[in-house]
């Protein structure tokens, strides 16, 4: 909905006003009424724009991927890293994944650019073991989209292909998948990663704790690990609910056979926590924040060397 309140002159420009608002709407879900406001131009103007600028963002040579260590919560190593896509746009700067990759979802071009990501992170896990076995990262794990999950055995020839050219073990790819998107369609889901697991990649669930998925559920999937939401991290020392059942959701995936990986740890306070709780490994900016491939083992070996 759209109202003309003199600013518009032609009917044509109302009208499309009016239409920005029932995409907005759409996109909010069902049942909602939308009024049109200026931001709202202002932001599809924009998403219009990252749109357009995403499908030449791999030839134009603008994406690139940063790593961040995870540590063992027992030892303070770093173990392993997860990949983490990055866009620099020459006008815009330093894009967000959060703003772009549902942009990039939505046009399909995740397709192609999940693609390159994971060619590019198998890339560097082989350079790094070429360079400093001792201090490579053991594995890398990379996020896929549930765009990409739809291409079924395609998603398994591209992970194929991308093993195959780096001279890399499955073993040493784990593959993201976050828990809402596990939950949107879940028996092709459980098919699909059945599969992908049975080639002997590892299957990690991500945001675990930000859908509907209870921890019964877990059990139903072919999961080697699950990623605590930050939600429950950053909740931990100061709500007693959240540590109750962030401690009993620990509980049950060690139980299960499966890692526990606690995202977005800030705070010295909250490894104490979750050391406490049995949890195994931990991410976050308190260890280190996501960081050229070039950077990694400088970091990762001073992680493992004593202090
Ligand atoms: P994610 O997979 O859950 O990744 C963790 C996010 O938390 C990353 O944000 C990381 O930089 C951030 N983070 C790590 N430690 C901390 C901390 O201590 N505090 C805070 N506040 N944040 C922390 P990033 O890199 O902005 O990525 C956001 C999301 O975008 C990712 O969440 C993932 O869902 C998506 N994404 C990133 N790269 C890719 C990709 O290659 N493919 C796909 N499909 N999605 C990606
Ligand atoms: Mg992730
Ligand atoms: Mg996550």
């Amino acid at each position: 909905m759209a109202f003309s309140q003199g600013r518009h002159t032609e009917a044509q420009a109302l009208m499309r006003d009016a239409d920005t608002a029932m995409y907005e709407a759409k996109r909010r879900g069902r049942g909602g009424v939308v009024c049109f406001d200026a931001q709202m131009h202002a932001q599809l103007t924009r998403s219009v724009r990252l749109d357009e600028a995403l499908r030449h963002s791999i030839v134009r040579k603008q994406l690139w991927v940063a790593y961040q260590p995870i540590v063992d919560l027992q030892t303070g190593a770093m173990t392993s890293v997860e990949a983490l896509l990055r866009w620099q746009h020459p006008e815009m700067g330093a894009v967000s994944p959060a703003e772009f990759i549902p942009i990039a979802e939505e046009s399909g071009e995740i397709i192609p650019i999940g693609e390159w990501v994971l060619r590019q992170a198998c890339q560097d896990w082989a350079a790094w073991q070429a360079q400093d076995p001792g201090a490579a990262p053991a594995t890398v794990s990379v996020n896929v989209s549930r765009v990409q999950m739809t291409l079924g055995p395609r998603l398994m020839q591209q992970v194929t292909q991308a093993l195959e050219n780096a001279g890399m073990p499955a073993a040493a790819l784990q593959l993201e998948i976050t828990e809402r998107e596990v939950m949107k369609d879940p028996a092709k889901a459980r098919a699909l990663m059945q599969s992908l697991r049975d080639m002997g990649v590892r299957l990690a669930m991500d945001d675990f704790g930000t859908g509907t998925s209870s921890l019964g559920c877990l059990r139903d999937y072919p999961f080697h690990t699950i990623k605590i939401d930050k939600s429950f991290v950053t909740d931990l020392c100061r709500d007693p609910h959240v540590l109750a059942v962030a401690h009993a959701t620990v509980n049950v995936i060690e139980n299960l056979g499966m890692l526990s990986v606690a995202e977005g740890i800030e705070e010295p306070g909250e490894v104490a926590v979750l050391q406490a709780m049995g949890c195994r490994y931990g991410q976050g900016y308190l260890f280190a924040r996501p960081m050229p491939a070039g950077e990694l083992l400088a970091t990762m070996a001073a992680s493992s060397s004593p202090a």
